[in-house]
């Protein structure tokens, strides 16, 4: 069996494991650089860090959890990424270039069990949550990614990070909270909470349990519906908590975290884009503070639900807009490489 991952533990918790393996105290901090700094993947980059020690280190954790094992460029920068776990499942992680920095976008599960009908990493399931560090080792690769072969114009090292890959970043609540702490965490990776997104399907425990958290990063919420009918039918386990509560729980983690909250609209022809239903989001997201993304599907390769023409995405953005909802379209990148979550991994299992 793998052992765990050094980064799987927050920043504070290496202190009382320096001081075990016999290392001086400030070691900690040198190792913290090293792994949320530097972006080390291997124990021999550990330069200022003693040999005993790396060697006692080695002894009990990885250093390396996900090997590359695709990278793809998009005509549009987009760059995806296929990476291989120890015990041989895959995961996606995505580049995407913005103005003048680039975001993340992570994943936290392989496979997803909330089995939502337009979305790739949903067909065959939830397979294994990811630790921490391997939430936060995505990060690694990609930065590591970006210094190798930067974005002209962009920033050194700033960047977003959105939990919009494969899995449903509040069911794995067994790594989230770390991930996020180690994240935000000054000795950490140091990121202002306006650079972090949690973009969730909705499910109610976990929404309530992000509120008990109250971590300050900004939310997404993906809803699938208008109605609690719409919503079980395109999204079936998130379903099951009532529109009513959602909203309620997304309104109050705006009033929580002084940020407004997403509502992310995934536009299918013939399903999500019929005028009462822009009238009906129109209503849930006056209610409260909400501003709405409009994401025209991006297809799979076996399915027939498709996005809808551009002139019915701008008719029902013009209803929002005329009721006076903020609210912006959102075109996923990378349509030339699968860059929708999910479709990478499907594509190699399915051959
Ligand atoms: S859309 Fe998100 S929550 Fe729904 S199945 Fe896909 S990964 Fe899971």
């Amino acid at each position: 069996m793998a052992k765990p991952l050094l980064r799987s533990l927050v920043p504070g918790e290496l202190g009382p494991l320096v001081t075990e393996l016999g290392g001086e105290a400030y070691r900690a901090r040198q190792l913290a650089g090293w792994l949320h700094e530097h972006d080390a993947l291997a124990w021999d980059e550990l330069r200022n860090i003693p040999r005993p020690l790396r060697d006692a280190l080695a002894g009990r954790y990885d250093l390396q959890g996900l090997a590359p094992l695709e990278r793809q460029v998009s005509t549009d920068g987009t760059r995806k990424f296929l990476f291989s776990l120890r015990d041989g499942q895959t995961v996606e992680s995505v580049i995407i270039p913005m103005e003048n920095h680039a975001t993340f976008c992570l994943s936290t599960q392989v496979g997803c069990a909330m089995a939502c009908r337009f979305c790739a990493t949903a067909r065959g399931g939830l397979v294994r949550n990811l630790e921490a560090g391997e939430i936060l080792e995505q990060i690694t690769h990609l930065r590591r990614d970006l210094a190798a072969d930067p974005v002209p114009g962009h920033g050194e090292r700033q960047f977003n990070a959105v939990f919009m890959g494969m899995g449903e970043p509040l069911d794995n609540w067994a790594a989230l909270p770390a991930a996020l702490h180690t994240m935000l965490a000054e000795d950490g990776l140091a990121m202002s909470k306006r650079r972090v997104q949690v973009s969730t399907s909705g499910p109610g425990d976990g929404l309530r349990r992000l509120l008990a958290l109250a971590p300050g990063v900004g939310l997404t919420l993906s809803l699938g519906g208008t109605t609690d009918e719409e919503r079980r039918k395109l999204m079936p386990v998130p379903g099951r908590t009532p529109l009513a509560e959602v909203i309620d729980l997304g309104a109050r983690y705006a009033r929580q975290s002084g940020r407004r909250t997403t509502i992310a609209w995934v536009l299918i022809a013939g399903q999500t884009d019929q005028a009462e239903q822009a009238r009906r989001l129109a209503k849930l997201a006056g209610s409260g503070p909400f501003k709405v993304n409009l994401i025209p599907l991006n297809a799979l390769d076996d399915d027939a639900q498709e996005p809808p023409t551009p002139s019915t995405v701008l008719a029902f953005q013009d209803i929002l807009t005329r009721a006076g909802i903020d609210n912006t379209i959102r075109l996923s990148g990378g349509r030339d490489i699968a860059a929708a979550c999910g479709q990478l991994r499907r594509r190699r299992l399915t051959g």
